[in-house]
């Protein structure tokens, strides 16, 4: 076989398709669009989903692409096997071809065959063909494949094996669309078994050592399965095939594994440099080595595709890998953050490919570098919390750390488990890891649960699934579905196709149901790029618009399924009915309030990039009537004169009353002219792009699908409302426009008049009546604190002379006035020193109770009276009690009214302490 790079065998594959007719798509992100049932891309087929469940129709019948892919169900255990086995990966390439009701097994077979012999060179006698055999009876052998095989292709006739359901049958899930494949195996040759030593071994096509590698999945879709699990054969039949391009490298470049060929090699050489190490101890560490080539491919691609590290879903999956390549990059002995030079070499290598790596790097590595600074505080964290357990088990003289203990660590604080094994070693502890297991195992339930529901989900989308096809033969729909005319149009008469009621087809609705009502053509904008949907009202009118025969409010707006737009509400009047003639009215003023939102979104991201920088990327949106929310990548948080500037140039772009401009252009077009693409966004060949600014020289150009204001100055008023973190490198601003930044103003402007009319001042004059009678507050403060201790020390010089002589003893029992016990003790204090020997019980209300503070000299304690016993029977007056030293005791009670009579059996207790010596 021909030696090519990674990227020429891609290349090759994809001139290849485009040579025979195929366009050649771009991949889609990582983050599924539209699929809830989904956490990542893990397959090229994907993103044709809704295409072979005939939900979508497609927009061209042949279609070839390399998908980016990532694997990592969430599982430890899955995840754990990359790195230690050399064919686990995280990351992967998908190169696929496909036909949508086009070619089928012949051309399917006869292109690869060419492909693989004549441009990529492998050597026929390798090359071994499998097909289906049922191994259940139930179906047909694949009789056309081995036919085409034998007529099509010249590989060898006994090269043509056939396999059962477990190799050569696919199904994208228990009921829909699947069929028979067939798989071309290459032989390696015997010095690539790696079970050559196993007694008995035989080496074998689907066998289970590593010479013969299967490269290439030809998947004919040719059945539905229905939910009884009965096979239909489909009228449009598909192909859809699957080759990792990994696997196809490893091939040509003659290397055994995956992580030797230069999709993976140039990291390794990366990471050896910046910690200077030998051949040889590459080739001793070559497990962090691995782990760190792999996620370092899986982060740098996960964040370039706008996910960001977090606790749940796509984003904890991020962070879990990325602080596995940290942890193991601790082992090999980095000592600082270290991922993002790694990012910057994956962005070197598939850059030319992927160029959205090359548009948002600097965003990778930001997000990277912080993520991994994290991680090291979580790792202090992760340490001082199972320093505690181990702490309270050696209490305890226990051994083991519990499984559930472990298990949270790694759970909620991503301290893995064998990190917490290897501390817990040295410190003379084993992990309950079965215990742990456990754990997981009831996590992975809890997971398992959830995903259910998403099926049933997916059941209920076929109520509208089938409603849609129903109305496209009838001749209702067009093929791009309901028409949709929204941008400028707020109103439009229509007929009702349909009425969904409790999740049924029904003819007609009644006053007070809640109905989904689907139109023939509707101006309601459903819900999309952030922008909320419209609401409004549907109604029949037949002669008189003000008096319609039923109306329905619109409170929502769905599309279920790809074409059909739904409109969620309930009717307030009257008797919808099927075929009845409607008008659709958009709620406009409402409609305005967004569209002036929404435009500022555009001017708000432009000016950010403009003042803050280009690495600023959109990184998520939120466009309501009342206010609008814009998340972007910035490391920190905005200065006040940011935000100031920031307002400013948004507010001089709408006083310029700029035009916009809606064009449909082609992506490449679009992307090349500079236009922002968003995150998580699939873009159809044609896009529509906003274009603010000086007709020709636009200084914002978005891809975007919203409605929008026809000129700036629409805006009015644009004003930041806030600004906050919402994690790692991203920041949200929220920001109101138009009616809404009136009302701001208006009642701020309404809050200084009204101040100014307190303080007797014009509004102007406003801060500086306040700094005026802040300074008067300070000097009264300072006046006041001086007269509370001229008043205290003259309230203690008349306490002072209340002094009573019992058997010999100053005994001084008063009430005082204490805001806190802190005082009371302190005036204690203060009399104790003044009279030298003596007994003081000071009492006072705080907060509605009664306290007390007693304090005795010690030559008094000496002679008997302890100040805890004394203060003891003083508080049971007032219904409580308390304690101390003998010196210092305090007590409280319940009773306030009682306290003055507390005080008054001091004497006697004095007296009866003093005479029991
Ligand atoms: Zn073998
Ligand atoms: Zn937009």
């Amino acid at each position: 076989m021909k030696r090519m790079s990674g990227a020429e065998v891609r290349q090759s594959f994809l001139d290849f398709f485009a040579s025979k007719g195929h366009l050649i798509v771009p991949s889609a992100p990582l983050v599924p669009v539209g699929d809830p049932t989904l956490l990542l891309t893990n397959a090229g087929m994907n993103q044709f989903k809704n295409i072979f469940l005939g939900l979508e129709e497609p927009k061209h019948t042949r279609v070839a692409d390399a998908q980016k892919c990532m694997r990592v169900s969430g599982h430890l255990n899955d995840l754990e096997e990359v790195g230690p086995s050399p064919y686990h990966h995280t990351f992967f390439e998908m190169m696929g071809n496909w036909s949508f009701g086009d070619y089928y097994k012949r051309e399917a077979i006869r292109w690869a065959w060419e492909l693989v012999t004549e441009v990529w060179g492998m050597e026929k006698d390798r090359l071994w063909a499998t097909i289906f055999e049922d191994d259940q009876g139930d179906l047909p052998t694949d009789e056309d494949a081995r036919g085409y095989w034998q007529t099509e292709t010249d590989v060898r006739h006994d090269h043509i094996l056939t396999f059962g359901r477990v190799d050569n049958f696919w199904a994208m899930g228990p009921v829909g669309p699947c069929g028979p494949c067939s798989e071309i195996h290459y032989d390696r040759g015997p010095e690539y078994c790696d079970k050559q030593d196993e007694p008995g071994h035989v080496c074998g096509v689907n066998g289970d050592c590593a010479r013969y590698l299967e490269f290439w999945n030809l998947v004919f879709i040719q059945y539905n399965r229905d939910a009884d699990g009965v096979l239909v054969e489909l009228p449009a039949k598909h192909i859809d095939t699957g080759m990792g391009l990994d696997r196809v490298t490893t091939m040509s470049q003659g290397v055994v594994a995956n992580y030797e060929t230069d999709l993976f090699q140039p990291i390794f050489h990366r990471v050896q440099e910046m910690l200077g190490h030998s051949d040889e101890e590459v080739r001793e560490n070559k497990v962090p080595y691995r782990v760190i080539a792999d996620h370092g491919r899986g982060i740098t691609f996960l964040v370039g595709d706008g996910v960001i590290p977090g606790n749940e879903g796509r984003n904890y999956v991020l962070r879990m890998i990325l602080r596995r390549a940290a942890r193991f990059g601790r082992k090999l002995g980095f000592t600082g953050p270290f991922l993002g030079q790694v990012a910057e070499t994956v962005i070197d290598m598939f850059g030319g490919h992927y160029d959205e790596l090359v548009r948002r790097k600097e965003f990778i590595l930001n997000v990277i570098r912080q993520e991994e600074e994290r991680f090291q505080r979580t790792l202090d964290v992760g340490l001082s919390i199972l320093d505690e357990i181990m702490e309270r088990l050696r209490d305890e003289s226990e051994t083991s750390i519990p499984g559930v203990e472990a298990f949270r660590l790694y759970d909620t604080f991503g301290f893995p488990l064998d990190l917490t094994r290897d501390v817990a070693a040295e410190h003379g502890f084993a992990v309950d890891e079965a215990g742990f297991q456990d754990a997981l195992e009831e996590q992975r339930a809890r997971a398992r649960a959830a995903q259910q529901f998403v099926v049933s989900d997916v059941e209920e989308l076929e109520v509208y699934a089938r409603l849609a096809d129903e109305l496209r033969n009838q001749g209702h729909l067009g093929p791009d579905g309901v028409e949709h005319p929204y941008d400028q149009t707020l109103e439009l008469e229509s007929i009702v196709l349909a009425i969904v009621r409790d999740g049924e087809v029904v003819s007609s609705a009644r006053e007070g149901d809640e109905v989904e009502i689907v139109l023939a053509a509707t101006p309601f904008y459903v819900e999309s790029g952030g922008q909320v949907s419209d609401t409004g009202i549907l109604a029949r009118y037949d002669d008189e618009r003000d008096e319609p025969q039923w109306e329905v409010d619109v409170e929502e707006m769905r599309q279920p399924v790809p074409g059909l737009i739904v409109h969620v509400g309930r009717v307030t009047h009257g008797r919808p009915r099927v075929k009845d003639p409607a008008w659709a009215l958009v709620d406009a003023a409402r409609r305005v309030d967004i569209a002036r939102n929404h435009t500022a979104t555009h001017l708000l991201h432009s000016e950010l990039r403009y003042i803050l920088g280009e690495h600023v990327q959109q990184a998520g949106s939120l466009v309501a009537p009342d206010r609008l929310r814009f998340d972007f990548t910035h490391g920190a948080m905005l200065t006040q004169e940011e935000l100031d500037a920031v307002e400013q140039s948004v507010n001089d772009a709408i006083l310029a009353n700029y035009p916009l401009l809606a064009e449909e252009k082609s992506y490449q077009e679009a992307v090349a002219a500079g236009a922002m693409a968003l995150f998580g966004e699939k873009y159809g060949d044609e896009v529509r792009v906003i274009e603010i600014g000086v007709p020709g020289e636009p200084f914002s150009q978005e891809l975007c699908g919203g409605t929008h204001v026809r000129h700036t100055g629409e805006i009015g008023l644009f004003r930041i409302i806030s600004e906050g973190s919402v994690g790692a490198g991203v920041r949200r601003i929220e920001a109101v426009t138009g009616r809404a930044a009136q009302q701001v103003v208006q009642k701020r402007l309404g809050v200084l008049d009204a101040a100014a009319t307190h303080l007797g001042t014009a509004p102007e004059e406003v801060d500086r009546a306040v700094l005026r009678l802040m300074g008067e507050s300070h000097d009264q403060q300072k006046e006041i604190a001086n007269l509370r201790r001229q008043l205290a020390r003259l309230e203690f010089e008349t306490l002072l002379n209340r002094v009573q002589q019992v058997n010999g003893v100053q005994v001084l029992a008063e009430r005082v006035q204490a805001t806190d016990t802190e005082t009371l003790r302190e005036m204690t204090d203060w009399l104790r020193n003044q009279l030298g020997s003596a007994v003081i019980v000071l009492g006072a209300v705080i907060e509605d109770k009664p306290n007390f503070v007693a304090a005795i000299t010690p030559d008094l304690v000496e002679r008997g009276i302890k100040a805890g016993n004394l203060i003891k029977q003083v508080a049971r007056v007032v219904g409580g009690g308390g304690g101390g030293r003998p010196t210092l005791a305090q007590a409280g009670g319940r009773d306030p009214n009682r306290l003055d009579e507390a005080l008054e059996l001091v004497p006697g207790v004095v007296a009866d302490l003093v005479d029991g010596t």
